[in-house]
């Protein structure tokens, strides 16, 4: 049990009234199965990364986030799984409780320094302000959320995990969007990507998209905006229930932060209509379920 490997994805063809009704099939693509901490996106984001820190010669990882990031969780389980030291610097004051994804990131190892709003943005433009005698060793410094170009390659490798050529449509959640650049990459010009958003007004995405792209996008990406349920990590009773009803029904969990959205947001895209008869949707389960343990126990009833 727990092993990583990319071997336990899976692709599922989700069987529902709603895509029999509107003539349309979804599969999911269960990148959660990679494993529970590493799961998914995060897994593919960081791989050339330590393959980088490995080169150079260097025996720390560090990196940033905020308290509930997915990201800092599997950069510390990724790290001490390679060898390396890891610290994370969190974006603001040490919480009274620490979350579960700040627990798990410290049972990895994870040295972790709490830093004002001010700190935190300051030393991630410029790592090289920051200096901490507790950091001994030769850090290599990866960006908050694994942005940029080595994780865009990493990401680029998740659609060699299925048989791509016979969807129409490829939809993945998006934060950073460094996800959703590796997916464009792998696609081709008859295929359709949509991108949905966890927060909102994120305004700046889609041209940080296309900056790690390296190109504008091509008309076939689109980014949806209509699903953040209240922003980053909020959510409300109504996508609760609806990811309790998908469980009931698939047998698939979903987390709250990204792919409990990304799912609602297919699902109510499809009862609109906004996908002809005869699209084939991948949907791409990014994993993320570790952080489900900051809801209360039992809001998510996946165990019944
Ligand atoms: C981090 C994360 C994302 C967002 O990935 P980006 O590459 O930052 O856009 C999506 N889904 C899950 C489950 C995540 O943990």
């Amino acid at each position: 049990m727990n092993t990583i490997d990319i071997q336990n994805i899976t692709t599922e063809r989700l069987k529902s009234l709603t895509t029999l009704s509107k003539q349309v099939t979804v599969d999911v693509l269960r990148l959660d199965k990679i494993h529970p901490v590493i799961s998914g996106n995060k897994w593919f984001k960081l791989k050339y990364y330590l393959q980088n820190a490995r080169l150079k010669g260097c025996d720390r990882i560090v990196t940033f986030g905020g308290a509930y990031s997915n990201h800092i969780a599997a950069t510390a389980y990724a790290a001490k799984l390679h060898g390396f030291q890891s610290t994370g610097l969190i974006r603001g004051e040490e919480p009274q409780v620490w979350s579960h994804t700040l627990q798990a990131a410290r049972s990895s190892g994870m040295l972790l320094q709490f830093l004002s709003r001010t700190d935190y943005n300051r030393y991630k433009r410029n790592i090289s302000a920051y200096t901490n005698p507790g950091n001994v060793g030769k850090a290599y410094v990866v960006p908050e959320g694994g942005f940029g170009q080595p994780g865009v390659k990493g990401a680029s490798e998740i659609l060699e995990t299925t048989d791509i050529s016979k969807y129409s449509h490829i939809i993945a959640a998006v934060g950073t969007g460094t996800t959703i650049a590796g997916l464009i990459h792998k696609t081709t010009d008859s295929q359709q990507i949509l991108g949905i958003s966890s927060m909102k007004n994120n305004n700046s995405l889609s041209t940080e998209i296309e900056l790690l792209l390296n190109r504008s996008l091509p008309g076939r990406f689109y980014l949806v905006n209509e699903y953040h349920f209240g922003g980053y990590a909020r959510y409300t009773d109504t996508l609760i229930e609806w990811m309790n009803n998908f469980y009931r029904e698939h047998r698939i969990p979903l987390d709250f932060v990204y792919t409990g959205k990304m799912m609602y947001g297919i699902f109510d895209m499809i009862s609109k209509d906004l996908f002809p008869a005869g699209s084939g949707i991948l949907a791409v389960h990014s994993g993320g379920l570790q952080g489900n343990g900051s809801l209360a126990p039992g809001v998510l009833k996946y165990f019944e």
